[in-house]
């Protein structure tokens, strides 16, 4: 089968296709036969070294990933050959025509989807999920700003909070992904490069501030955010690249709660309870992953080059 191989750390065109063995799964395990691939941002950093996380050269990049499971090991039971289903994490990596993961790292993917919508769940729908209730502790009538709602977590962030009864105020920076956040349900979209937008915020919630922030580019907004936060919010720290100098009293006087989070942290309980609420969402038709962009396997480099440009509209996704 194909799958991309990164053999050194480095640009974009280290993302080189391979012929390599089909795995085999074990006990434990499902072979998937990849129909669609996620392109997350993470997976630039990793390709770069600059992660928190470095794997072992060579490897295989990818976490996310929709198919149909074509072989199980002897101790799976959840799932079965011939089943659709989407991959929250793998163990041979998604950018591949077939993917090895354990039991626990496939869900089930709704008839009513498109595999290419499917790619689209994994990481950006588990961290607007866990950011959101397991973190946020978010509550039906609370506002939420999701700071950077245009791209694959902050599309999924809009649609959960939304179906969840919360209040949604978005950002987004170009105007198509702006009408993007407004489709997806937010009741308030602000533009993050209109240099007074921040100042809309507190008119828009009658002076409290949000409950919850999400936010996507902590570097740049942290100290900000303190300003339009509601007494006793929290703000959720998801994307950051690089550092920020805030002035900690501001969060104190809204006696604010900052937490950050890293998937790769979540415990099996956590994915448990994510996706058993993220696959009802996408039965019962309340989420619905966008696809924005669709390229061939072979442009991998291309995709990584695209997902860290401005104007993000939904997801990327790789066709196998
Ligand atoms: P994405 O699809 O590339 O979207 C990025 C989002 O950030 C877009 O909405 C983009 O808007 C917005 N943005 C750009 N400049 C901004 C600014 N100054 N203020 C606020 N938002 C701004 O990426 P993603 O998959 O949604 O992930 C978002 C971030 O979270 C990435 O940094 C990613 O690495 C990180 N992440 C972390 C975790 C974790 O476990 N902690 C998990 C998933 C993702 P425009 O392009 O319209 O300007």
């Amino acid at each position: 089968m194909k799958a991309v191989v990164v053999r050194e750390f480095g640009a974009p065109e280290v993302l080189k296709i391979e012929e390599v063995p089909v795995p085999t799964p074990g006990p434990t395990q499902v072979l998937v036969r990849v129909k669609a691939i996620g392109v997350n941002p993470v997976e630039t950093y990793i390709r770069t070294a600059s992660y928190v996380k470095k794997p072992n050269l060579p490897y295989t990049p990818g976490t996310d990933a929709a198919g149909v499971v074509e072989a199980v090991g002897a101790n799976v039971t959840s799932v079965k050959a011939g089943d659709r289903v989407y991959t929250h994490g793998t163990v041979s990596g998604s950018y591949a025509e077939a993917t090895i993961c354990e039991e626990t790292q496939v869900h089930a993917l709704a008839s009513r989807l498109s595999f290419a919508q499917g790619a689209a769940v994994g990481v950006p729908y588990g961290t607007a999920w866990r950011a959101l209730f397991l973190k946020a502790q978010a509550r039906p009538g609370d506002t939420v700003f999701i700071h950077g709602a245009s791209g694959g977590v902050g599309v999924a962030a809009v649609q959960i909070a939304r179906a969840s009864g919360l209040r949604v105020i978005g950002t987004a920076g170009s105007d198509k992904g702006i009408a993007l956040v407004r489709e997806q349900g937010a009741h308030e979209v602000l533009n993050h490069r209109d240099p007074d937008y921040l100042a809309k915020v507190l008119p828009l919630t009658g002076g409290r501030g949000a409950d919850v922030i999400l936010e996507m580019l902590t570097n740049v907004n942290l100290d900000k955010d303190f300003d339009i936060l509601a007494l006793r919010g929290r703000l959720i720290a998801i994307g950051n690249r690089g550092r920020i100098e805030i002035d900690p009293g501001k969060l104190m006087t809204k006696d604010g709660i900052l937490l950050g989070m890293r998937m790769f942290n979540a415990t099996p309980e956590d994915h448990r309870v994510i996706h058993s609420a993220v696959v009802a969402g996408l039965e019962a038709g309340m989420l619905n992953p966008v696809v924005g962009r669709e390229m061939p396997l072979g442009d991998a480099p291309k995709a990584h080059v695209a997902v860290l440009e401005p104007g993000a509209y939904g997801k990327i996704v790789l066709n196998p």
